[in-house]
């Protein structure tokens, strides 16, 4: 079983002795991959932080959050895994099917090549999606670091998004993410233009180190319509610039469930970032030699969180906004908006 979870003693003991007085009764995880069998084609397999799966359900969700939060109340914004050469309208479909927006609460991977004004407004309408997941790969240039926003996210989607005052779960491009101009401008541009729209900027815009982060949130200060989600962020420093700069109301607990319960961590290095996995991924570097002993991803960042937290001497009160209040704010706002 590759997922670490308290199932592995090493990671029960973790959770007793780090985790368990800090964490809060509700956990709203805003970042979630499930995607059924058959959305990849037949020998396509997700190299999920080292270990190579095709599909991960909601059946395996629900056992994984048991596991992972022993004892708490959860629930989870789930959405497709993003890949061109994957069957987006089967993972879309699954997804819906699974969003009681109780528990599950369900966004539509956009692709814009794929996809059109009609099908978008009719999916938001039918509430089983509560906003889009588009991906930088799905404007297929041939170098995806060279993807731009607006290929993304093209007017005729943005426009069905403000209209419906759905989510949009961004997973900004570009070699430089946060800290690069254009990303920035754009990003501020499209939540100009878009008001009613809510554009979470996931893992804090790809800001997986130190560097990335600092001195590149001024663009974005007084956004009323921009979120961020902490998703695989494991570094304690970016947590804490981020929680100390960015509006408290704004900020979404989310981890990237299924790759965040592999094995591993993010580290920093001279000013850029990489994965350590005690197995080769082509994200990472691997521990060969087997000197380690490894827990998730997930845990690493609740433990950056926790360390962020308490440095900033922050209250329960944003403890429990992160990790739930927030999330079912915004949620709550996009299934109102429909009555
Ligand atoms: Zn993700």
């Amino acid at each position: 079983m590759w997922r670490e979870t308290t199932k592995h003693e090493r990671n029960r003991r973790i959770f007793e002795e780090e985790l368990d007085a800090f964490l809060p009764k509700r956990i709203l995880d805003f970042h979630i991959h499930v995607l059924p069998d058959g959305v990849l084609a037949d020998g396509e397999q997700f190299h999920s932080g080292g270990p190579a799966i095709t599909s991960y359900t909601y059946e395996d969700l629900a056992q994984d959050l048991a596991e992972v939060y022993p004892g708490r109340e959860t629930s989870a914004v789930c959405f497709g895994l993003p890949r061109p050469d994957g069957d987006w309208a089967r993972n879309n479909a699954y997804v819906a099917e699974g969003s009681d927006n109780k528990r599950f609460y369900g966004l539509r991977l956009l692709d814009p090549h794929r996809d059109d004004a009609e099908t978008l407004r009719a999916d938001l309408a039918s509430r089983r999606f509560l906003g889009v997941k588009p991906y930088p790969d799905y404007a297929r240039n041939a170098d995806v670091s060279e993807t731009e926003i607006p290929e993304m996210l093209p007017d005729w989607a943005m426009e069905v998004i403000d209209e419906a005052g759905a989510i949009v779960m961004l997973h900004i491009p570009r070699r430089e993410r946060l800290a690069d101009p254009l990303n920035q401008r754009q990003i501020s541009e499209l939540c100009a233009r878009y008001p009613r729209a809510k554009v979470v900027m996931a893992h804090i815009g790809r800001a997986y180190y130190l560097q990335n982060i600092v001195g590149q949130l001024d663009a974005f200060k007084g956004v009323p319509n921009l979120y961020y989600d902490l998703a695989m962020l494991n570094n304690w420093e970016v947590m804490e610039y981020a929680f100390a700069e960015l509006p408290a109301d704004k900020l979404l607990y989310g981890t990237d469930i299924p790759i965040a319960l592999a094995p591993g961590k993010s580290v920093e290095i001279n000013n850029q970032y990489t994965y350590v996995t005690p197995k080769p991924w082509a994200l990472s570097i691997s521990d060969d030699h087997g000197k380690l002993v490894f827990t998730s991803f997930l845990y690493e960042e609740l433990r950056a969180i926790k360390k962020a937290i308490a440095r900033l001497g922050l209250d329960r009160a944003f403890v429990e906004a992160l990790f739930h209040g927030n999330g079912a704010a915004l949620l709550g706002g996009v299934l109102g908006k429909g009555k």
